[in-house]
């Protein structure tokens, strides 16, 4: 069992002192016993040879008083003359003089002839047991014997006249009296016992009720310390007779106890000593492992507080030994190193490790914090949106350096500074942020970085989200700040401030571009491309179409194309839908060229179609499956979009060129390119965007512009095609300044493939547009 210092030290303490205390009461009860048993065996000794000299002297007492009686004259010519009244009035004298219990005059063969005090019968066995000739001889015997079942001490004289006649008999009974006589002068129990046959055993004793077998044990004592008031005897015995008629036994008794109080009362002091000693020893156990426990106590308090991560507090515990104290050292440099590494962990974990900002999961929290206190800020996004390429061309070290200096230059304008994501950073700015100061950072943002000695210049897109006018929790905070993020890359300037139903509207969005997925996934169900023909203004011929797809959604019906195409260009599902639109646009070519119409059909591709360099090689897989040949097949590419990468763009188109591909720029007049630039693009056409041509009629400026576009096409040799035609008069203003072709609702709808035939067939019989037609040719 597991137990605490203290108990253990304070047991172990008083478990010694007990064995010690143990130990001392052994020894001195070894020693007093011995000592004990040598006193006894001296006292009773001692004791027994008195008793024999006082039994001795009473002896002798007694044969000179027979002598006297023995030799009176008158007594002995009474017994010579058998004259027994004499004899009895003489020995009842005699007796009562020296208070015998008994007289007897016997014959000289032990014959009672004369008694007094007692019978005849008990003097019998005196006969019996003694051999009188011998003691005639004696002139007398003295000896002690049992007579009526008491013990009587007897005392025989020969009476002489000259010659033995009789033998004097004087007898004292042996009675408590003389035991206590014998007591007083030896200073011992005396107890005589008397067995004689036919007589209960008797017994003459100092000792108050004592039991015969009692007696006969303290012989041989149990030598036990006694703390109780009982009498604990030893005795010594002799016999004083003994025949078969019976014995008397004397004992001689001393009282262990008198010896055994001191001893009791030494033990008593020695058990109270080791009791006292043993609470000391307690005491003072615990009073001392207290003293070594209380730091130990205190270490591990300090430990659990160490467990909880408070590392601060400076150790102060002063032990009294130098163990310990190593060991608090220790403890305290374990704390140290501790706390370090936490402060290392814990900046790791906070901490963006390329820049040293805060990371976005701080940043939430701090941002948690200012709502909390119910503050207005605004948080803005920065995308470095060519942190990839940077990447690429200068290597991941230059690239980190730049960031790094990026943030170094941001963080005394933002009191918070976090990384959002891989190139991504946010700022926190207290208040409403204003204008000019957006645009002062966003400048800031956009500077050159030095890094390794070349200058790094950042595109960079921003996103800006107010609390509490945009959202109310941090979560929904950092998701709008993210939309607001994407967003900014089609805003002006880049920079875009979130607007209230972003996040609806992204959602949304989300949700298509998912739906968009599986739709492709199911091998574009719900998918199907319509065709828009085209008017040759100088032949009326109706040989070209724009395809144009359209997306029945299971639930929402018809999405228009120019909300889902942006989609799947960003969430990089384009190229997938461009392969399906190929394959369907290449059936549909096929299918036309078999019944006999050559129809040539354009396709509209992405800027992400064009830098795919495996393009081409589908285009040419599938118009080979089909058996279509490329000059069934034209494609647009808006204008917006070439103008992002000119150069890369330029050497695409080339090969599209090569490989027999009609090329036209879509939506011209929209991306603001130059001269220069559309010299150099390897295209066949150019299309003017629908903004210009469908008010074409009313509006001057739309005149001016789409009338010298048509001239400058011509100076470069390109045909020109003008889109969002409404009205006949547009398409007559068109054809007298030399457009080539035009599309539009005027001319017809984008149609499903199975009408478009039929319909070029009513076109062509449409009376205005065959004389307009006409009437071109001839100029
Ligand atoms: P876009 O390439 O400029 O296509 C011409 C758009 O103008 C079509 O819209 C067409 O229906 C519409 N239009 C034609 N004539 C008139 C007119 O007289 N008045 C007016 N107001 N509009 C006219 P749609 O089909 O909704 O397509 C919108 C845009 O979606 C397209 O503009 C194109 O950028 C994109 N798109 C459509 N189909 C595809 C496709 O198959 N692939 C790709 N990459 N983009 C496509
Ligand atoms: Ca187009
Ligand atoms: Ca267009």
């Amino acid at each position: 069992m597991v137990r605490t210092l203290s108990f253990r030290i304070s047991s172990l303490i008083a478990s010694l002192l007990l064995i010690t205390a143990l130990a001392v009461m052994m020894s001195v009860w070894v020693s007093t016993y011995r000592f004990a048993q040598a006193q006894i065996s001296r006292d009773l000794s001692v004791g027994s040879n008195i008793f024999q000299q006082v039994m001795g002297n009473r002896n002798q007492q007694l044969t000179n008083s027979a002598e006297v009686l023995a030799a009176d004259f008158g007594f002995r010519q009474a017994v010579a003359t058998h004259d027994v009244d004499t004899i009895i009035s003489a020995m009842d004298n005699h007796s009562s003089r020296i208070s015998a219990d008994m007289m007897a005059i016997l014959d000289l063969n032990g014959i009672p002839e004369v008694t007094s005090h007692i019978n005849t019968s008990a003097l019998a066995s005196l006969n019996k047991g003694l051999n009188f000739k011998s003691i005639v001889a004696r002139g007398g015997a003295s000896l002690v014997m049992p007579l009526n079942g008491k013990a009587f001490q007897i005392v025989m004289v020969v009476i002489k006249a000259p010659a033995p006649i009789g033998i004097a008999v004087i007898g004292f009974e042996i009675d408590t009296r003389l035991a206590l006589q014998l007591k007083q002068i030896t200073g011992l129990d005396v107890t005589f016992l008397v067995d004689q046959q036919n007589f209960p055993t008797k017994l003459i004793s100092t000792l108050s009720s004592p039991s015969p077998t009692e007696l006969w044990s303290s012989i041989q004592p149990n030598w036990g310390v006694s703390f109780r008031d009982e009498p604990l005897l030893q005795s010594v015995s002799f016999p004083l007779y003994s025949s078969e008629s019976g014995d008397i036994d004397v004992l001689v008794t001393d009282d262990l106890r008198r010896v055994f109080t001191q001893f009791d009362q030494l033990q008593l002091t020695i058990i109270a000593i080791a009791s006292l000693a043993i609470v000391l020893a307690l005491v003072t156990g615990i009073l001392f492992s207290r003293q070594i426990s209380r730091p130990l106590r205190q270490m591990v308090n300090i430990t659990r507080r160490i467990a909880t991560g408070q590392y601060k507090n400076h150790i102060q515990i002063k032990a009294q030994t130098r163990e310990f104290n190593d060991l608090v050292d220790a403890f305290s440099g374990m704390q140290d190193e501790l706390h370090d590494r936490e402060e290392k962990i814990t900046f790791q974990a906070t901490h963006d490790l390329v820049t040293g900002v805060i990371n976005r999961q701080t940043f939430t929290e701090r941002v948690q914090d200012h709502m909390n206190l119910n503050e207005t800020f605004t948080l803005i996004g920065f995308r470095v949106s060519n942190f990839r390429q940077i990447n690429d061309m200068f290597g991941p070290t230059t690239a980190d350096k730049s960031l790094i200096n990026l943030c170094y230059r941001l963080q005394p304008l933002v009191p918070l500074l976090a990384r959002h994501g891989g190139s991504s950073f946010v700022a926190f700015l207290e208040g409403i942020i204003d204008d000019g100061r957006l645009n002062k950072l966003a400048e800031m943002v956009r500077l050159a970085s030095e890094a390794d000695g070349l200058n790094i210049n950042f595109e960079v897109q921003m996103g800006v989200v107010t609390y509490p006018a945009d959202v109310e929790n941090s979560i929904g905070l950092m998701r709008r700040l993210d939309i607001a993020m994407d967003s900014a890359r089609y805003a002006h300037n880049c920079i875009h401030f979130y607007k209230a139903g972003q996040e609806e509207d992204y959602v949304k969005r989300l949700k298509i571009v998912e739906d968009l997925r599986s739709a492709m996934r199911d091998h574009g169900r719900g998918l199907e491309m319509h065709y828009q023909p085209k008017l040759n203004l100088q032949t009326g011929q109706l040989n070209r179409a724009e395809a144009l797809i359209r997306w029945i959604h299971p639930e929402q019906g018809f999405i228009r194309p120019d909300l889902f195409i942006p989609l799947a260009e960003q969430s990089g599902l384009i190229n997938a839908l461009t392969e399906w639109i190929i394959d369907s646009v290449a059936l549909q070519a096929a299918l036309w060229h078999q019944m006999g119409h050559n129809i040539q059909i354009a396709i509209n591709l992405s800027m992400q179609d064009i830098t795919r360099a495996d393009m081409l090689d589908i285009i040419s897989h599938t118009l080979k499956k089909y058996k279509v040949r490329p000059e069934q097949i034209a494609f647009e590419i808006t204008e917006s979009e070439l103008m992002q990468q000119p150069e890369q763009t330029i050497e695409r188109l080339e090969r599209f060129r090569k490989a027999g591909f009609r090329l036209s720029i879509d939506d011209f007049g929209t991306g603001y390119s130059s001269l220069s630039y559309l010299k150099s693009l390897p295209v066949t056409e150019l299309k003017i965007d629908r903004e210009f041509v469908m008010k074409l009629a009313e509006d001057v400026n739309d005149q001016t512009i789409v009338k010298s576009t048509i001239e400058l096409a011509h100076r470069f040799n390109l045909e020109v095609i003008a889109e969002g035609v409404e009205d006949f008069r547009a398409l007559k203003m068109l054809s007298h300044w030399g457009c080539e072709w035009a599309q539009g609702y005027y001319i017809s709808r984008p149609l499903p493939a199975d009408q478009v035939v039929e319909w070029m067939e009513v076109l062509k019989t449409q009376h205005e547009l065959v004389s307009l037609a006409r009437e071109t040719a001839q100029v």
